[in-house]
């Protein structure tokens, strides 16, 4: 693997899900990993889902839309709609050889997920070769162990883990960062049904996803 040795390497992040709606679940622990890693820029990845999956209830469209609105004005973040551009089903690996390509072999790149994910990793088409073209950063989530769930699994974690972020912008890919975020008790499931309930979801993501949902008429059912 090789070593950067500019110490100046800008880190980008890329961050994937139904976002099925956006949330601050998913909003808020990025802004502080971005804090806490010294991530210059986070990229959105809204999936495909596969047909034999469940599907999410907003069309692709407006899953894209509502990521949109979610980000408007933050210079943090920006929006990728190449998943949902293509018919078949996302492979986050398939995804991360084209980014790879695209930002050369040297810059740091880094894949987000929560410890759900993490959790499920195992699962995922070639998720051995992840670090081979990017890092890993794991944001805790409440209610999912700390502890995973085969011992190949917790190998490849406690194999590649690191303890700071420092590695991060000193190799573009390899190593995983358990990262310190804030736990927040939102999913996209908990607002689907507090939608359909008619209730408010004032404080679990932007007023302009609320608005979006509102006028399109998403959830109700
Ligand atoms: P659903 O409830 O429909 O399964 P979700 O809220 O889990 O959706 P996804 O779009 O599936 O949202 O998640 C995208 C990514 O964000 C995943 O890696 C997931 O682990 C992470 N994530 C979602 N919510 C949280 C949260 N509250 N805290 C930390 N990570 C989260």
């Amino acid at each position: 693997m090789a070593i950067n040795t500019a110490s100046d390497q800008s880190l980008i992040a890329l961050f994937g899900g139904t976002f099925d709606p956006i949330h601050f679940g998913h909003l808020r622990p990025v802004e502080q990993l971005a804090k806490e890693t010294l991530l210059d820029q986070v990229i959105l990845l809204p999936n495909n889902v596969p047909p034999h999956r469940p599907q999410p209830q907003a069309s692709a469209q407006q899953r894209l839309k509502m990521a949109e609105l979610a980000v408007e004005g933050n210079p943090l973040f920006s929006v990728d709609p190449r998943e949902l551009a293509v018919d078949n089903p996302s492979y986050t690996l398939v995804t991360l050889e084209t980014l790879r390509k695209e930002h050369g072999a040297q810059r740091p790149l880094a894949f987000i997920i929560g410890q759900d994910s993490l959790l499920s990793l195992h699962t995922w088409h070639r998720w051995e070769e992840l670090l081979d073209f990017c890092h890993l950063l794991v944001m805790a989530r409440p209610g999912y162990s700390e502890r995973l769930d085969t011992p190949e699994l917790q190998r490849w974690y406690d194999k590649h883990r690191v303890s700071t972020p420092a590695a991060l912008k000193q190799r573009p890919c390899g190593v995983i960062y358990q990262a310190n975020t804030p736990l927040l008790d939102i999913s996209a499931t908990q607002i689907r049904q507090r939608l359909r309930e008619g209730k408010s979801c004032a404080t679990l993501l932007p007023t302009a996803v609320e608005r979006y949902i509102e006028s399109q008429g998403l959830y109700l059912v």
